[in-house]
């Protein structure tokens, strides 16, 4: 395809509908040349193609039946970078049958703080565990010609205001620990797109954000693929071509486009940097149609998706505790008490949610395979689970058996897209079965179906024996849990973020949440164990912790040189033995600290690990190899990667804080300038006991005075201010309360609650500007600010401004638009 004669051949007007998305899932096809239009759809875990496109009522389950992979919690939990490969290849061939041919994942967020609702979707809190998963991932997927979508570039580590809030972080945070996935994923595996997040980064929306998608993405990491929006991310198109924003998603109806071709007509966006954002879009689009032809009538293996999501399941499952009760016998009865065994809690709510093709419970599978047990329910599903009646069943039964498995968990309202965890416990009435069953019973099993870190203050009671953490397991929960609890597999999975002991030991949870205007990552690049391990902090389980049903014993650490410059490579060898009695794989983690830095830095940063599988007897030397990127920090003087020269420990460990073996070495080069910020952020550089961070610190972090964070009054809303700010006028009170109920029953009578908090959730954290630029015609611009100004406080004008809307120039474009893209979406 000559994709620059194309581009000859294209109108102003013909460019601009390019640059926005057709409906919900495709891109603007152009009839005239050839132009065909592609589809896109969620991902992660599996493939969401909705049966009726874009509908809010029809969003959740209502798409075709798809594998329902274990989502990126598990798939990080098993440290496997051959199975994330191979989950994004099932997933491709599954988008391949349903003619989508860019799958919208991976997720590679950090894991701030374990509150983050959107945490079942994300991989991890550190960036090279996160970044090693997504490249595979996406390697896996693309092999197919099948493209993705990596996503939410960047620090978009929280779901409150996201669409609004502007997450205040200092430039090292930003590069070593923010972006760093994104930045392997780039250079290792060119992702199709890159999803641009809705968040602002230090004031400046991440759709515009020339820094961060042009100066960074293409120019450093030499990105070549297209920069799309997230749906509905948009503030300022032009803005965003400008900094690099290709494609805008959902469409707008045609907004947009007359934006776009105004500003080329007024020579505010010059026509060739929008030709250099068509030709990107046109290749994107090329490759993605030349795929679409070649997949024509493939069918897809759902048996083997289906296997392969249970060996990633039973591979990403971490087994937290075992007094030797696991694996049970298959041939003992015993009680198996709790909801979540019928009802498996097997993934999270929102944009991810796939309509599973089989989901296996673990009451099913176990009555299918012949297995004796007897079931109680144990607490409820909704609410709190308090169910007095059902918790003295449960003791009941648990008062007769010998030994209990005990399915306990978050249920579905904890974990979902557009808002955050309040508190990181199990719902009370789990607890206090929990409380019941271990006064009853002695032998007690606890299957963990969590998306990210809870509290588990029962952990020690003694009549816990065994707590295996399935994290979330996709379609397969019964037959995963089966598979270990009866040693079918020996399970391996180490956890990929920390477990802490309460929500408050965490530093970042004083300052997660935040706005209304900003979020302040205070705890700079101390996230998940850097914190933990640098502030000795305790933690109830370490990051990358996990135990076997065999052990394994570590030795003998070589280091292939005493001394390292730039460009040589380190082969860091060890032996592992299994010295247990069966079969098992183990991860070995490499860690490398600076111990003569002078800048500040965490006590231990994860830079390589390998999983080895090894037979009851067998030993093994594993050899990972360092490179420079392994020693380097982000220098904020030179604005760039560098190493400081001197002594590091290179350490070797089970867990973060299970260090085996260690060795010293020097690494020889260049004197570097730093910036010796010692005097004005003590705490970061001694971080030993520190809870909190003063603002003057983080001022001085930052190098700019903090944001003042303060709730928008009545005068200074904007179009960018949310519908859950407009309360602060008598119209905007009532429209506010208007949306939190209509919001509640817009999914129709027979909605899941966690749905209904989504939507009313995401109701109020929308934009303004959203209202016009979503309503695929209904409102103009106009009517729009009309609304704002009677926000605003200025009633009349607003309601003259708004009635206005609907009948000058604007509307009556919008509608001939909207009409012709009907038109076309139909053909
Ligand atoms: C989510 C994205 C998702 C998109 C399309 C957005 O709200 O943040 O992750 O891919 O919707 O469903």
């Amino acid at each position: 395809m000559d994709i620059k004669k194309l581009l000859s051949q294209m109108t102003i007007e013909e460019k601009a509908s390019l640059c926005s998305g057709l409906g919900f899932w495709h891109t603007t096809p152009v009839p005239r040349l050839d132009i065909p239009s592609i589809m896109m759809t969620d991902g992660p875990h599996g493939i969401r193609k909705e049966l009726k496109e874009g509908s809010v009522a029809n969003a959740f389950g209502n798409s075709a039946p798809a594998t329902c992979f274990p989502p990126a919690v598990t798939v990080a939990s098993a440290w496997d970078r051959e199975l994330a490969y191979k989950m994004g290849d099932a997933i491709a061939k599954e988008a391949m049958e349903l003619g989508v041919t860019t799958v919208l994942g991976p997720g590679v967020n950090i894991k701030r703080n374990p509150l983050c609702g959107r945490n079942f979707e994300y991989y991890s809190e550190d960036p090279f565990l996160a970044g090693e998963m997504a490249a595979a991932f996406i390697q896996g997927c693309q092999a197919n010609g099948i493209g993705t979508s990596i996503k939410h570039y960047a620090v978009n580590s929280q779901e409150y205001r996201r669409m609004s809030i502007s997450s205040e972080i200092d430039e090292r945070a930003l590069r070593e620990i923010y972006l760093s996935a994104f930045e392997k994923a780039v250079k290792r595996a060119q992702p199709y797109t890159i999803m641009a997040s809705y968040n602002l980064i230090n004031g400046e929306y991440a759709c515009e954000n020339k820094s961060i998608l042009w100066d960074i993405l293409r120019e450093e990491w030499g990105y070549n693929g297209i920069v799309i929006s997230d749906w509905g991310a948009v503030t300022d198109r032009v803005e965003g071509i400008l900094a690099g924003l290709d494609l805008e998603m959902p469409s707008s109806g045609g907004i947009r486009d007359r934006e776009i071709v105004k500003a080329v007509f007024t020579d505010v966006l010059d026509e060739d940097v929008l030709d250099e954002t068509i030709e990107r879009i046109l290749e994107y689009i090329f490759k993605c149609a030349k795929a679409a032809k070649e997949i024509e009538g493939y069918k897809a293996d759902y048996n083997y998706s289906h296997l392969l999501a249970r060996k990633i399941a039973t591979s990403g499952a971490v087994l937290l505790k075992n007094q030797g009760i696991l694996p049970l016998s298959k041939g003992e009865d015993f009680a198996l008490i709790g909801a979540l065994a019928e009802t498996p809690r097997y993934q999270g709510a929102g944009s991810s949610q796939i309509n599973a093709k089989k989901l296996v419970t673990l009451t099913d599978y176990l009555k299918e395979q012949g297995v004796k047990f007897t079931y109680a329910k144990g607490y409820d599903l909704k609410g709190s689970g308090y169910n007095l009646s059902l918790f003295e069943e449960a003791e009941q039964l648990a008062k007769t058996k010998d030994k209990v498995v005990l399915a306990i968990g978050l249920t579905p309202e904890y974990e979902a897209e557009g808002y955050d965890r309040a508190h990181l416990s199990l719902p009370k009435g789990q607890l206090e079965l929990v409380e019941r069953l271990c006064a009853a019973n002695k032998n007690i099993v606890a299957v963990l179906s969590v998306g990210s870190a809870v509290e588990l203050p029962w952990a020690d009671n003694p009549s816990i024996k065994a707590i295996l953490n399935m994290n979330l397991t996709g379609e397969v929960y019964g037959e995963a849990v089966s598979d270990i609890i009866f040693g079918d597999v020996n399970p391996c999975g180490k956890l990929s973020e920390t477990y802490p002991d309460t929500l408050d030991s965490i530093l970042s949870s004083k300052y997660f949440g935040m706005g209304p205007q900003t979020v302040e990552y205070r705890e700079s690049i101390f996230v998940g164990y850097r914190y933990f391990d640098t502030a000795k902090i305790p933690v109830r389980y370490p990051f990358g912790y996990g135990l076997s049903y065999t052990k394994f014993k570590y030795s003998n650490l070589k280091l292939d040189k005493a001394a390292l410059k730039d460009g040589d490579t380190l082969s860091v060898s060890f032996d592992i033995e299994n010295i247990g009695e069966r079969k098992g794989c183990e991860i070995a983690q490499v860690y490398v600290r600076d111990i003569a830095s002078t800048h500040f830095v965490a006590s231990k940063e994860l830079k390589e690990f390998a999983k080895v599988e090894l037979e009851a007897g067998e030993k093994q030397t594993i050899t990972v190899e360092l490179t420079r990127d392994a020693f380097t920090f982000y220098n904020t003087k030179t604005k760039s990667f560098e190493v400081e020269q001197g002594e590091f420990e290179i350490m070797v460990g089970a867990s973060s804080s299970d260090i085996k073996m260690k060795s010293k070495l020097k690494y020889e080069c260049d004197k570097v300038e730093i910036e010796d910020l010692r005097a004005v952020v003590p705490s970061y550089y001694n971080l030993k006991g520190v809870t909190s961070i003063p603002d003057a610190e983080f001022s001085a972090l930052l190098g700019r005075p903090l944001h003042e964070n303060i709730k928008k009054k009545k005068g200074e809303l904007t179009l960018n201010s949310t519908l859950g700010e407009t309360d602060v006028s008598l119209a905007g009170k009532a429209v506010k309360g208007l949306v939190k109920i209509v919001s509640r029953f817009v999914l129709g009578k027979g909605a899941e609650e966690v749905h209904k908090q989504l939507v009313a959730s995401s109701a109020l954290d929308l934009p303004l500007r959203n209202i016009y630029a979503m309503s695929g015609g209904l409102l103009s611009k106009k009517s729009t600010e009309g609304l704002l100004a009677m926000f605003n406080g200025h009633s009349f004008r607003g309601f003259g401004r708004f009635i206005a809307g609907f009948f000058g120039k604007d509307k009556r474009k919008e509608k001939v638009i909207a009409k012709a893209q009907k038109a076309n979406n139909s053909k």
